[in-house]
């Protein structure tokens, strides 16, 4: 089977990271913008760090055969530092047309405050203005209320549901999501939160339909194979294969697809590695043999 992660944060993974999510299926994969453990002082760090979501973390995971496009928006937690956000969500509209960004995101609330509020409906109306697709970080504590907020604030934005997508989903929430015509998206954390045994019940009770399954893998505790270990809990439990493969492949592609920067038919076929590559004179060989496949014709 192929595998879409559609939210992954490979720039605190490694090469073996890499390496081990292609052998397991791993397609594609969306990389959204987010906070890196620490607040970063100063816009020089943001305008850098997006740069390497569209640049050399695009070309890293192409040289282990994954497509990567990215999310750009500045994250619900450095929101709340006001005066250098309003500096980063100006550097929004330089970054955000760039090849392979998929979507405005990861925006919306961490600790639910006005400030969060206002960069999230900053992003929003940035979104609807361009049409864009918006990936929605939904809190970890008081999560039920934070998702009715996201909803009903990127209604009043206008944002079309079916552009909406609002991630680390449970339980408590996926009604409201389902209910306002918004994609729902699950995050598959191992040993806590929500674990793949939680997620293989919800398709069971709600069906395939907008309903997505991602890693969020990070630099914390977190597992880069998650959705293809959920796939696989889905099968041997008796989830149909089709249900599968729109939860871990088709949907995220639709709901991501919507930018037009997925080029549906180069991911049917087998990626083709060419590990000669550069990037700024840059390879992320370090005197390895390159891996290099034969072109497959189609
Ligand atoms: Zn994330």
């Amino acid at each position: 089977m192929r595998f879409f992660d559609p939210h992954i944060h490979v720039t605190s993974r490694t090469t073996d990271d890499l390496e081990n999510m292609q052998k397991a299926g791993i397609r594609a994969i969306i990389e959204p913008a987010f906070w890196l453990g620490q607040p970063r002082t100063q816009l020089g760090t943001f305008v850098d760090y997006y740069s390497s979501l569209v640049g050399w973390e695009r070309f890293r995971a192409a040289q282990f055969g994954i497509a990567h496009y990215c999310a750009i928006g500045l994250n619900s937690k450095e929101a709340n530092n006001e005066g250098l956000a309003k500096e980063v969500l100006e550097l929004i509209p330089r970054f955000a047309f760039k090849e392979g960004v998929v979507a405005i995101g990861e925006i919306g609330y961490d600790e639910i405050t006005a400030a969060e509020e206002r960069a999230y409906q900053w992003q929003l109306d940035f979104a609807v203005k361009h049409d864009m697709v918006v990936m929605v970080h939904s809190p970890h504590r008081d999560k039920k209320n934070g998702i009715r907020r996201s909803l009903a604030v990127a209604k009043e934005c206008k944002q079309p549901m079916g552009k909406l997508v609002i991630d680390h989903n449970n339980e408590e929430t996926v009604e409201d999501v389902l209910e306002a015509g918004a994609w729902a998206a699950f995050t598959i954390y191992p040993h806590t939160k929500m674990g793949s045994e939680r997620m293989v019940e919800i398709v069971r009770k709600y069906g395939p339909e907008r309903l997505i399954v991602d890693s969020s893998a990070d630099w914390g505790v977190s597992d880069p194979l998650s959705v293809p270990k959920t796939a696989r809990m889905m099968l041997e439990r008796g989830i149909d294969a089709r249900h599968v493969e729109l939860v871990t492949w088709k949907n995220a592609l639709d709901a991501y697809g919507q930018s037009g920067q997925i080029d549906f038919a180069a991911l049917e076929s087998a990626p083709v590695v060419d590990q000669t590559q550069l990037f700024a004179d840059n390879s992320v060989l370090r005197g390895q043999k390159p891996r290099v496949d034969a072109a497959v014709p189609n």
